[in-house]
């Protein structure tokens, strides 16, 4: 079997286990787990928080090798302002392509409604929330993204104190890149001798990343099968009654996103083969599917990009860092369509300035929000504060009930964007790309 049909294979029949596990070994009093199953979930958490780690330790050296071997290779730093400029424009225009298909969507089924009267049953989970378990996760969140959605906190969160504290800020990347591509630019200008030393020793350290996320991703199918079926046995069906509507509204906008917008932006603009970049990757999005990180999923998607898709090592190396940072149109969309529904349940009317500046923070929070699994809760909060509702938690809980899944395939939506932005702008720079 090919690698990406084995990790589809652990999917499935994860899927099938942790859904087993959900319905068959409950305990019919409490609603609870069985003791067994509970360790055998522990085992699946064990395995899968070990797999995500393996990714993840990877991240640090094959990102800033990239960056700085991608910025000097462009030779010029108007190589870098033209590439940069371009990613950037294109990472804007997707974001708010997504959102707006989310507020169409959430605009036209109106999934907090019945009969265009407020979701009764909905607003009372909302009041009956209980509210410390949801604060708890949004602090998690926040100390795992570094206050995610703040908006002028990204700057602060960029510039790191010490230039070596950006090498040791787990899930924050954002001052890594920019401290990379100082260093890069910075390259570009010093004498050759030092530039051949510093880039001799980077492209070394870009290979070798390389070879260890080959290694890593010969265990992706016992990380995704855990990953996957630890979240199969905590997602029941009940939940998905309740916020039904809403669910299916959410994966609607995403896989509207996914397979009809940025189809043909690469047909139209990158004027590439829909159907060759899917197959060329796969195997990241089935990652970023079942790690729920975009973060974790991007030495994947780096490798996938240059030998599956032919993305030249500049193009990948500079585009996507920037990407799985700051461009989240799966989260974007996902921020819109929570803040609207939940607009919608409390019987607040958001007339069209006020969804225009739902609209407008989507888009600015989704650059901050980190590449970690639940982090756009954090971005949620901002925005549901913001158009006047109060009591933050009790949403956050509510949408918490739902969220792994809809996570799983907006973080898929993320990195798949990203993977569109690489191949539109290595095309635009005459790279020859999804040759086969
Ligand atoms: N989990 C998402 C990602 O890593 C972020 C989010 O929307 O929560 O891309």
């Amino acid at each position: 079997m090919k690698p990406w049909q084995q990790i589809l294979l652990a999917m499935v029949l994860a899927l099938v286990a942790g859904s087993c596990l959900n319905a068959y070994a409950t305990d019919g009093v409490t609603g609870e787990l069985m003791p067994w199953a509970t360790r055998l979930v522990a085992v699946f958490d064990f395995v899968g928080t070990l797999f995500m780690q393996l990714l993840k330790m990877v991240i640090v050296p094959l990102v800033f090798s990239s960056i700085i071997t991608g910025i000097a290779g462009l030779g010029k730093v108007e190589g870098f302002a033209r590439l940069g400029g371009k990613t950037l424009l294109y990472y804007a225009a997707t974001s708010l392509i997504a959102i707006l298909i989310g507020l169409c969507l959430v605009n036209m089924l109106q999934p907090g409604l019945v009969d265009g009267e407020p979701n009764a049953a909905i607003k009372e989970q909302i009041e009956n929330n209980e509210e410390t378990y949801a604060g708890n996760v949004v602090k998690k969140v926040e100390g795992d993204s570094g206050k995610g959605g703040a908006i002028w906190g990204i700057f602060l969160r960029m510039v790191p104190e010490n230039i070596f504290q950006a090498f040791g800020s787990n899930g924050q990347m954002l001052a890594l890149i920019f401290v990379a591509i100082l260093t890069a630019i910075g390259l570009i200008k010093i004498s050759d001798e030092g530039r051949k030393a510093v880039l001799g020793f980077m492209s070394g350290v870009n290979e070798l990343s390389m070879l260890i996320i080959q290694w890593v991703m010969m265990l992706a199918p016992i990380g995704v099968f855990a990953l996957v079926a630890e979240t199969a046995s905590a997602t029941g069906i009940e939940i998905i009654k309740v916020l039904g509507k809403y669910f299916f509204v959410v994966l609607a906008a995403l896989l509207t996103h996914l397979f009809v917008s940025m189809p043909i932006l690469l047909a139209v603009v990158g004027k590439v083969n829909p159907l060759r970049h899917y197959k060329a990757m796969l195997n990241p999005l089935m990652t970023a599917f079942s790690t729920a990180s975009s973060s974790a999923t991007l030495p994947v998607t780096m490798r996938a990009l240059r030998e599956k898709a032919g993305v030249s090592n500049r193009v990948s190396g500079t585009v996507l860092p920037l990407g799985a940072t700051v461009n989240m149109d799966g989260t974007a969309l996902y921020e819109c369509v929570a803040v609207m529904f939940v607009a919608q349940v409390l019987g607040l009317e958001l007339g069209f300035l006020e969804q225009f500046s739902v609209v407008t923070l989507a888009l600015l929070t989704s650059i901050g929000v980190a590449g970690v699994p639940s982090a756009s809760l954090v971005a949620i909060v901002i925005i549901i504060n913001n158009v006047g509702i109060a009591n933050s938690e009790a949403v956050i809980g509510l949408l918490l009930a739902v969220d792994r899944p809809l996570d799983m395939t907006r973080t898929a939506v993320n990195v798949f964007s990203d993977s569109c932005g690489a191949i539109i702008v290595a095309k635009s720079e005459g790279e020859d790309v999804l040759q086969a």
